[in-house]
C-alpha cells in the first residue's frame, strides 16, 4: 500500500484534530468551533467514517495531512512526517517522501541555528563591547541575554556570508534564507544585519525562523530591522517569546501582549513570563489565533507614548474581533513595561497586571481626553471613536449592556447610541460559505450515503442510475458523473478521492450531503437505496409514458396516423416492460 494511504488508515481524524479543538460527538460526525475562522457556533465537523473535516462557515476541509498542514503552517511531506513519528509509522527512506519546497526549508532553519551561533559569539568577542554595553544600559543581565539568545551582527557584513559558505548551501538558499542580500553590482553576498543587537524569533515549537536587530549606533535608520517573509517566516503568524510564555500563559489563563521584544525580556526576567510581542507589525488575526488556542483572556500593555497609545487601539479592535476578553493596562509616570518592572519590581507590575480595567473603560477615557464632552459635537465624534470597537461586539447583549454605558459615559441619548451600534453590526456579518442554490434531495442525500457506504450499494445502483434521465435533474448530478466515471475506471469509490474530483462547489454540496443532519436519522443500507432506485425507475417510466401519450394525441389531431400507430407500439412496449 502507498505510504500516505497506509499513514491516513493507521490515524484516526477525530483524535488528530482533537488535540487543537475540543470535539462533541453526534452520530458518526463530531462538531466544534472551527480553528480557522472565529466563531460562536460551531459550524465545524468532522467525519468519522470518511475520515474528513470540514467548516461550512469559512470552507475549509480535507483529510488528516491537509488539517495538520494548516493548522501548524507545514508543507505536505513535513505533516506526513509529523503525523508519522508522533503515530510511531516508520517513514520509508525514499527521497520522493521529501520534496525540493521542505529540502529548501530544512536548509532555511539550519542557517538560522548557524546565524544564532555567529550572532552569539560576536556578542561575547571584542567587537560585540558595544552591544553588551547597551544591554548592560537597559539592565539586561548576562544570564538573560544567554537565556533569549541574544547576539551581534558585527558591522563588517560577510560574517553569515561566511559561514553559509564554509558549509556550502547553495546560492539560492542563501538567497532565500533573507539573512544575506546578493550585492546588485558584481558577485557575491553581504549580510543583511550590521552592527546590530540581534533578538532570534521562534515559532511557536521553539525553531528559531527569523531575527529582529535592533540599531546600536546614532543615528541608524531603521531603528529595528526584522528579517523579510521567508519560506519558513511568515510575519503575522509568528508572536515573539510565544513558544517560551505559552505555558505560564496557560497556567494563569491570561497573556500580556507588549509591544517591544525589550519588553519581553525586561518582565521575563523579573518574573512575569506571560508577556509577548509582535515582531514589528500591527497586531494579525492569525497572531490572536494563536493566542487563543491557550487563553481567551489578555491585557494590552503598550509604551505610553501617543505611537503606542494608537498601536493599543488598533489592537484591541483586533482582539475583540477574535472574541478575545481585552483589558488595558497603563501604567503610571509614563513607563513602558520594561521600564516600570526595574523601576518598581514584579510584585508591583503584576498587581497592576491583576487590577487592569476592561478596554471599553480605557477607550472611553481616550475619548473624553480627545474630545469636548461639553459640547454635543464633541461627544458624538465621541461615540464615532468608540464605534470601531464597539461593531466588533457580535454578542447582542453585550451590545446593549456596552450602550448603556456608552450612553452614561458620553452622555448621550441611549436611543442614538444603540441606533448607531445596530448600523455598525449591520455592516459586520459572519461570511459562510455559498449555500447551494438547489439543496440535494432526500433521494438524492440516501443514494450517495449508501454508495459511499458499501460496495455492494455501488453495484447495485450505478450502473442503472447511469442511463436514467432523472439524474440530470438532481443538484449533485456532477457527483453522480464523477461517480460513474470512477466506475468505469475500476477506481476504488471512496469519500477522499470522490472529492478530489470535484469543483470546490460540489465539494460543498457532497460534504452537506455527508454531514446532513437529517442524514443521521436515514437508513442508508443498500436495500433502502435500491427502494429509492425502483422509486425513480418508476416516475421515469410514468413521465416518458406521459410523454408518448401526449405525442401520439399530437400526431393523431395532425392527422399523422403512421406515426401516431409507431408510437403507440412504443408505449405497448414500455407497459410491457
Ligand atoms: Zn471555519
Amino acid at each position: 500500500m502507498e505510504f500516505v494511504e497506509q499513514l491516513k488508515s493507521s490515524v484516526d481524524i477525530v483524535e488528530v484534530v482533537g488535540q487543537y479543538v475540543r470535539l462533541k460527538k453526534a452520530g458518526t460526525r463530531w462538531v466544534g468551533l472551527c480553528p480557522f475562522h472565529t466563531e460562536k457556533t460551531p459550524s465545524f465537523g468532522v467525519h468519522a467514517v470518511h475520515q474528513f473535516y470540514k467548516c461550512f462557515g469559512c470552507g475549509a476541509g480535507g483529510d488528516v495531512i491537509r488539517f495538520v498542514m494548516e493548522i501548524e503552517g507545514l508543507t505536505f511531506y513535513e505533516a506526513l512526517k509529523q503525523l508519522a513519528e508522533r503515530h510511531g509509522i516508520p517513514m520509508p527512506k525514499r527521497s520522493d517522501y521529501s520534496d525540493p519546497q521542505t529540502k529548501l526549508r530544512a536548509a532555511l532553519y539550519r542557517m538560522h541555528e548557524i546565524a544564532r551561533d555567529v550572532f552569539r559569539s560576536a556578542l561575547a568577542s571584542g567587537a560585540g563591547d558595544e552591544a553588551r554595553a547597551y544591554l548592560a544600559k537597559r539592565g539586561v543581565a548576562p544570564a538573560t541575554a544567554a537565556e533569549f539568545e541574544l547576539g551581534y551582527a558585527d558591522g563588517g557584513g560577510q560574517a553569515l556570508v561566511r559561514a553559509f559558505e564554509k558549509e556550502r548551501f547553495a546560492p539560492e538558499e542563501m538567497e532565500a534564507s533573507g539573512l544575506v542580500l546578493k550585492r546588485e553590482q558584481g558577485s557575491g553576498f553581504f549580510d543583511r544585519f550590521r552592527n546590530r543587537l540581534m533578538f532570534p524569533i521562534r515559532n511557536e515549537a521553539g525553531k528559531i525562523i527569523a531575527f529582529g536587530g535592533r540599531a546600536l549606533a546614532a543615528g541608524q535608520e531603521p531603528k529595528y530591522l526584522n528579517s523579510p517573509e521567508t519560506e519558513i517566516y511568515r510575519k503575522g503568524r509568528v508572536l515573539y517569546n510565544l513558544d517560551r510564555a505559552k505555558e505560564s500563559i496557560r497556567k494563569g489563563d491570561r497573556a500580556v501582549l507588549v509591544e517591544g521584544y525589550m519588553d519581553v525580556i525586561g518582565v521575563w526576567a523579573a518574573g512575569v513570563h506571560q508577556a509577548v510581542a509582535t515582531c514589528g507589525t500591527a497586531l494579525r488575526p492569525e497572531q490572536v489565533r494563536l493566542l487563543r488556542r491557550h487563553t481567551e483572556r489578555i491585557v494590552v500593555n503598550f509604551d505610553p507614548d501617543e505611537a503606542g497609545m494608537k498601536a493599543a487601539e488598533r489592537s484591541i479592535e483586533t482582539l475583540l474581533e477574535e472574541r478575545m476578553r481585552v483589558r488595558v493596562l497603563e501604567l503610571e509616570g509614563g513607563l513602558d513595561p520594561d521600564e516600570y518592572v526595574k523601576a518598581n519590581g514584579a510584585e508591583a507590575y503584576r498587581a497592576h497586571l491583576d487590577k487592569a480595567p476592561g478596554y471599553f473603560n480605557w477607550l472611553a477615557d481616550r475619548a473624553r481626553a480627545r474630545f469636548d464632552m461639553n459640547t454635543v459635537e464633541g461627544r458624538v465624534a465621541g461615540l464615532q471613536f468608540l464605534l470601531p470597537a464597539i461593531q466588533r461586539l457580535s454578542d447582542k447583549l453585550e451590545r446593549a449592556a456596552v450602550a448603556d454605558e456608552v450612553a452614561g459615559y458620553l452622555r448621550l441619548e441611549r436611543g442614538l447610541v444603540l441606533e448607531n451600534f445596530r448600523r455598525a453590526a449591520a455592516e459586520r456579518r459572519e461570511k459562510t460559505i455559498e449555500q447551494p442554490k438547489e439543496p440535494a434531495r432526500p433521494v438524492e442525500r440516501i443514494l450517495i450515503n449508501a454508495i459511499l457506504s458499501s460496495e455492494e450499494a455501488c453495484r447495485a445502483v450505478l450502473p442503472r442510475l447511469k442511463s436514467m434521465a432523472a439524474v440530470q435533474q438532481f443538484a449533485t448530478r456532477r457527483i453522480f458523473h464523477a461517480l460513474f466515471a470512477m466506475q468505469d475506471a475500476g477506481a476504488p469509490i471512496r469519500f477522499s478521492e470522490l472529492s478530489g474530483r470535484l469543483e470546490e462547489q460540489d465539494q460543498n454540496l457532497l460534504a452537506a450531503v455527508v454531514f446532513s443532519d437529517k442524514g443521521e436519522q436515514e437508513d442508508h443500507s443498500p436495500e433502502r437505496a435500491l427502494e429509492c432506485l425502483r422509486t425513480l425507475e418508476g416516475q421515469e417510466m410514468e413521465s416518458r409514458r406521459a410523454a408518448l401519450k401526449a405525442q401520439i394525441r399530437e400526431a393523431e389531431r395532425a392527422g399523422m396516423l403512421e406515426e401516431a400507430m409507431r408510437l403507440m407500439s412504443d408505449l405497448n412496449h414500455l407497459d410491457r416492460a
